[in-house]
């Protein structure tokens, strides 16, 4: 093995530690770096609603990003399950798309996507869901929504690339990239100076402040999402309830998350008395018996946030051997597959499954694009 790895990766959440475990299949030498511990920030924090997708259907090469994700993540789930013994959670749920006034429509960005779904009038809603309020107009019911925990799955992942060898710094804060001339020579770090082939920038919201010294300062942004876990001690699978930004997450257990909210707060990782409390309102308005469920615990993540909502993936113009895969904003679980499985296809020279063009560093931004 090489005395230096040949992909140094900077930040294990999701993004990195997939692209590790997708880049050390091939053979690749990886070392991942992490300030903390190895998927705790947004990754942790995420809810991990998956939306399907269909590639016959993506027009935009964002779709395609999802296409590809979803394509992949069931058997991912599996090769993660049989590599370490650890079930991520991985379970096709379905979900419904509400609305909340009879006079709004309720979401349906996926039409046209080749998505199943079948169109709830609000008697059809009560008959199948009583538990629901009964002010509830009407929804969309999408039978191929799934979920994931996250938890799981990064614990899944950190295992399956320790036992590929892939070698895991926790506690190892990234300063700086020091660069010479057309590339990088070695990054500044807690545990020292540390040189490999090629660096690939995985920091989701941090991001930012490791680019701007190189004179990249794309956008990425920290959005703070706050999310409550009730329980409501009544076990057995029900579908996701999406209505807008916010959601609930019923687990199988018993346990239900509510999310989230989108705020600009900074790097400030806190859970606030307000959101809390406008959360714990949506979700009885929705569901009027989860007023008497049990609060188990609130928690907040930072969002990798972009301009235009999608991603940056590929290489850092100027730069031969720097990489960056952030900002995938509310949707980087779903997307983690896919930005792996092209990463690592860009690193090693192979036919990009998705082109890039759409994700540069340098593009010109459009309105944002959604995410679930
Ligand atoms: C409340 C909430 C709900 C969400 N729900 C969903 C959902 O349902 N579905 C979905 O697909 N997505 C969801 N997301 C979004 C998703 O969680 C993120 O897009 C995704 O986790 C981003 O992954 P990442 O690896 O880029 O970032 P992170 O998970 O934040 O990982 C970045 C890592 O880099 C490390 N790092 C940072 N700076 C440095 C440094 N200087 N040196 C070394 N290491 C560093 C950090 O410690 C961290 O571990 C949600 C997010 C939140 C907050």
């Amino acid at each position: 093995m090489a005395e230096h790895p040949d992909v140094l990766i900077l930040g294990g959440g999701v993004i990195g530690l997939t692209t590790a475990w997708f880049l050390s299949e091939a053979g690749v030498h990886v070392e991942v770096v992490d300030k903390g511990d190895f998927g705790q920030q947004a990754s942790w924090a995420g809810a991990g609603i998956l939306s399907p997708a269909s590639l016959e259907h993506a027009h935009t090469a964002l779709d395609q990003l999802r296409a590809h994700s979803w394509d992949l993540f069931s058997s991912l789930s599996q090769k993660l399950r049989e590599q370490t013994g650890i079930d991520n959670g991985f379970l096709i749920c379905g979900g419904l798309e509400l609305c909340t006034h009879a006079e709004e429509e309720p979401s349906d960005e996926w039409r046209g996507e080749g998505i199943a779904f079948e169109e709830l009038s609000g008697d059809e809603l009560h008959r199948r869901y009583p538990d629901l309020s009964p002010t509830l107009p009407r929804a969309y019911y999408l039978p191929e929504m799934a979920q994931l925990r996250n938890p799981r799955h990064l614990k899944a992942l950190q295992a399956a690339c320790a036992a590929r060898s892939v070698s895991m710094r926790p506690s190892c804060a990234v300063h700086q990239l020091v660069r010479k001339g057309n590339r990088i020579e070695s990054v500044d770090t807690d545990q020292g100076r540390l040189t490999a082939g090629r660096y690939l920038l995985a920091a989701g919201a941090w991001s930012e402040t490791l680019l701007a010294p190189l004179g990249w300062r794309p956008g990425i942004r920290p959005v703070r999402g706050q999310i409550t876990l009730l329980n409501t001690g009544t076990v057995g699978i029900r579908p996701l309830l999406l209505c807008g930004k916010r959601y609930l997450v019923p687990r199988g257990d018993g346990r239900v998350l509510v999310g989230s909210t989108e705020e600009e707060a900074g790097f400030d990782p806190r859970t606030t008395a307000a959101a809390i409390a406008e959360l714990l309102h949506f979700a009885a308005a929705l569901m009027p018996s989860l007023s008497g469920a049990a609060v188990e615990r609130c928690w907040a993540g930072l969002r990798p946030g972009s301009p235009d909502g999608k991603p940056f993936l590929g290489a850092v113009p100027g730069i031969d051997n720097l990489f960056v895969a952030a900002g995938h904003f509310r949707a980087g679980i779903q997307l983690s597959p896919g930005t792996a499985l092209v990463m690592k296809q860009l690193l090693l020279g192979e036919k990009l499954a998705i082109p890039l063009e759409d994700f540069r560093l340098d593009r010109p931004f459009g309105p944002p694009a959604h995410g679930k």
